[in-house]
């Protein structure tokens, strides 16, 4: 199936061809043609299985084709109406869908703007009072705009909620039902709601905000993990960020988002990592968001080797043909594996996901092989063996990243009203996140060559790691 085949304008093929895209995902080719209809959708599918563009390029189209309820009416407060809002979870991803719709939109007459927490809110106000007719963002700081009459959703054509799992885990729920309330009416405005999973919470919202809604569906849970070839070092905790630091070298790995279970620890391993002479940067919620952007783009680019991250600040990055994730502790949720491996192997490539395993961890890998229905091979690094004295203890979490109502949310949307650090300001954090440059031919080919001069053991269940 092609592009031109599910009834996309030119303007908009145009932008698909120069992105170098040949195919529509199953997403895309799902999602389009209902979109187009001006049908509501309730689509279950992942990061990296390419539904940004599977709901903006047909948003873009069916929002060119008509002129906008608004034309010609007085703005109210002085402020031109948002005819489409896609709310997002975190502030990464609202930059990176902003940057998806500026390049998918290019060849269109529209004005786009994205609206995140921890920046000043001055430059965005300047940006909305301009007239925005596409509006990315994060609940906390579209409700601080809705509450200085910075913003006017009453017009609204067209609502994405976006990984609207992930808005409901990071205790958002209240947000956006606000944010509902800003709107038309349902039947008045087409809605279209992504998750990746479908709880009894997220089937109540879709109740309340989805208008007779066709269910799209692709590849269930686990399918982007087939595509990773997943690895499992055991190795002792005290051991770990030097067998990182050997893989890195020996298997000559040039960009590797780690994960780490704590802030503290983020920051820790990255400092240690750059005295190994690897460059290395930390990112998490108790960092600036110019700080974050910077980090990100530097990764993105190429000149930071390492990115150590959180759980809650890699959620929905999208990095280019990222090759190498690491876990160098693992989540104690195990379906945060599945999200973390998630950020290699996009869009059909694919990826090395490898887990740094201590014997305090044994529990936490159980789970997570349950759940992914596989048995991940181990392997050892001459000299790493574990050292059979050392008995499991309880895993200490150190500084916990939020309670209750915002289990998960932490630190890194809390900025997010206004007031935050007024840091590199709206739009330099907009161009920063599209920075990320091209990802082009990215040092894969030299981890095949290296990767047989390590020993290898046979992984527990017998088989050859
Ligand atoms: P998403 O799931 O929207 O975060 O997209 C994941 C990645 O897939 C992004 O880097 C997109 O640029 C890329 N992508 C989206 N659609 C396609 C396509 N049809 N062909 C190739 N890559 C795509």
């Amino acid at each position: 199936m092609s592009f031109e085949s599910l009834g996309l304008s030119a303007e908009v093929l145009r932008a698909v061809v120069e992105e170098g895209y040949d195919t529509p995902t199953p997403i895309q080719q799902k999602a389009i043609p209902i979109v187009l209809s001006g049908k509501d959708v309730m689509a279950s599918a992942q990061t990296g299985t390419g539904k940004t563009a599977g709901f903006t390029l047909p948003l873009l189209q069916r929002l060119s084709q008509s002129p906008g309820r608004s034309s010609g009416q007085r703005f109210r407060h002085g402020v031109p109406p948002v005819r489409a809002l896609i709310l997002t979870p975190t502030r990464e991803l609202a930059a990176q869908i902003a940057d998806s719709v500026a390049c998918y939109g290019r060849y269109l007459d529209f004005r786009s703007a994205v609206v995140f927490g921890g920046v000043s809110i001055n430059p965005q106000i300047s940006q909305l009072r301009k007239g925005v007719d596409i509006l990315i963002a994060t609940p906390g700081r579209l409700l601080d705009h809705a509450g200085q009459h910075t913003v006017d959703l009453s017009q609204l054509e067209v609502l994405v909620l976006d990984e609207a799992d992930r808005m409901l885990d990071m205790g958002f729920i209240h947000d956006v039902k606000r944010v509902l309330a800003l709107l038309p009416e349902t039947e008045q405005r087409q809605n279209l709601l992504f998750s990746a999973t479908f709880s009894r919470e997220i089937k109540q919202l879709a109740s309340r905000m989805l208008n007779d809604p066709q269910l799209v569906e692709v590849a269930p849970q686990n399918a982007t993990a087939d595509r990773i070839e997943q690895q499992v070092y055991m190795v002792d905790k005290g051991r770990k960020r030097e067998l990182l630091s050997k893989l890195i070298h020996d298997e000559n790995w040039q960009q590797v988002l780690v994960f780490t279970r704590t802030k503290h620890g983020a920051n820790r391993l990255a400092e240690q990592l750059e005295r190994d002479g690897l460059s290395a940067a930390a990112i998490h919620g108790n960092k600036s968001q110019g700080a974050r952007t910077r980090a990100l783009a530097g990764f993105k680019a190429s000149k930071v080797r390492v990115l150590v991250a959180t759980d809650i600040a890699a959620r929905g990055l999208d990095i280019d043909q990222l090759p190498n994730v690491v876990n160098f502790e693992l989540p104690n949720v195990p379906e945060d594996y599945v999200h973390r491996i998630g950020r290699t192997a996009r869009a059909g490539l694919s990826g090395k996901a490898v887990s740094l395993v201590c014997i305090d961890e044994s529990k936490l890998l159980k789970d997570i092989e349950r759940l992914i229905s596989r048995e991940l091979p181990r392997l050892q690094v001459d000299g790493f063996a574990p050292d059979p004295s050392i008995k499991a203890e309880p895993i200490r979490m150190g500084q916990r990243q939020g309670q209750g109502r915002n289990r998960n949310r932490g630190p890194d949307q809390a900025g997010d009203r206004a007031g935050g650090r007024s840091g590199t300001g709206y739009s330099s954090a907009h161009s920063a996140a599209r920075s990320g440059g091209p990802g082009g031919s990215r040092h894969t080919g030299g981890q095949a060559a290296t990767r047989n001069r390590r020993t290898r053991s046979r992984s527990s269940s017998g088989r050859t790691a």
